[in-house]
């Protein structure tokens, strides 16, 4: 009798340990929130690394292989990834993943999408973001709106643990949301400055702080930046004294070092993901690291 019983929990610790569910990302900060809301329940890993340029991703057998088994991929979407993700999808033979059924989660869900072009836009010209910016997670009101289409779709694919995710939501919102005010006056002082950035993918973040972009140093997003556009650029950004420069850490930085020289501008090189820079593995170290890097441009004495 007492070998059935334990026999029975035994069987019964590997079926639970068998239920969590299997979750994919595309990138770092949507792996650091499926594993804010899933806790326990959930066994997740991101395709590109922090540091890695997610326009870009050298698809490897090794990223199939792990989608073969997903129960769930989560997605930026707006066409961030199409340059690699479709392939791989296709090539895990997942049926679950495919767009429309409940293993694939594209995260813009609920998202106001910033730059969406006007005119005609096509990808064969270079510009990497046709539907518009898809750099969004970079807004901290975002992480929220992400997290809930995270948690919506956890209870669906895992319905009898609904509960802890929507426990885990409302104590990340809440957190957010104070975490949001301290970041948002500590960079008080930036409101109405104008700055120049590398590529179109810190909007999200600049107008959550109000901080106005003056220019790009590429010429379109995904095209680098012709010699007629830097020597422009540099000459504009005297005249504007522009005094910080913001390119993110998986660019070369040459271009933008040039330009910033222009008007003695600071460059501030950044990650644009969770894990982009040691030590920075959830949302809050990492919007911490991106504050206190601007609140350090702040003019002393002045
Ligand atoms: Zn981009």
């Amino acid at each position: 009798m007492r070998i059935t019983i334990i026999a029975f929990i035994l069987l019964l610790s590997a079926t639970s340990a068998q239920a969590e569910l299997r979750v994919v990302t595309t990138t770092t900060d949507l792996a650091a929130l499926v594993r804010i809301i899933g806790g326990d329940h959930v066994d997740v890993e991101a395709l590109c690394r922090g540091y890695q340029d997610p326009h870009y991703l050298e698809a490897k057998p090794s990223h199939m292989a792990r989608l073969r088994k997903a129960d769930l991929m989560v997605y930026v979407g707006l066409e961030l990834e199409v340059g690699w993700l479709p392939m791989l999808v296709n090539g895990s033979r997942n049926p679950q993943l495919r767009a429309g059924n409940p293993g694939s989660l594209g995260a813009a869900t609920g998202i106001e999408i910033l730059d969406v072009p006007t005119g005609e836009v096509s990808r064969s010209e270079g510009d990497v973001h046709p539907l518009g910016n898809p750099h969004y997670w970079s807004d901290p009101h975002n992480q929220i709106v992400m997290a809930g289409t995270i948690a919506e779709r956890l209870s669906r694919l895992d319905p009898e643990h609904t509960p802890d995710f929507e426990s885990a939501l409302a104590s990340f919102q809440t957190r957010m949301d104070a975490a949001i005010t301290d970041w948002k006056q500590r960079l008080e002082f930036m409101q109405g400055q104008q700055i120049v950035c590398y590529h179109q993918q810190w909007e999200y973040l600049l107008n959550w702080l109000e901080i106005d972009v003056m220019d790009y140093v590429e010429n379109k997003p995904g095209i680098p930046p012709s010699p007629r556009h830097i020597s422009q650029l540099r000459e504009a950004m005297r005249r504007a004294e522009i005094s910080v420069v913001l390119i993110s850490n998986f660019f070369e930085p040459g271009h933008a070092k040039r330009v910033a020289e222009a008007s003695s501008a600071t460059l501030l090189i950044l990650p644009t993901s969770i894990d982009g820079e040691d030590g920075l593995d959830d949302p809050f170290l990492y919007f911490e690291h991106v504050v206190s890097s601007l609140e350090a441009t702040r003019p002393t004495g002045g």
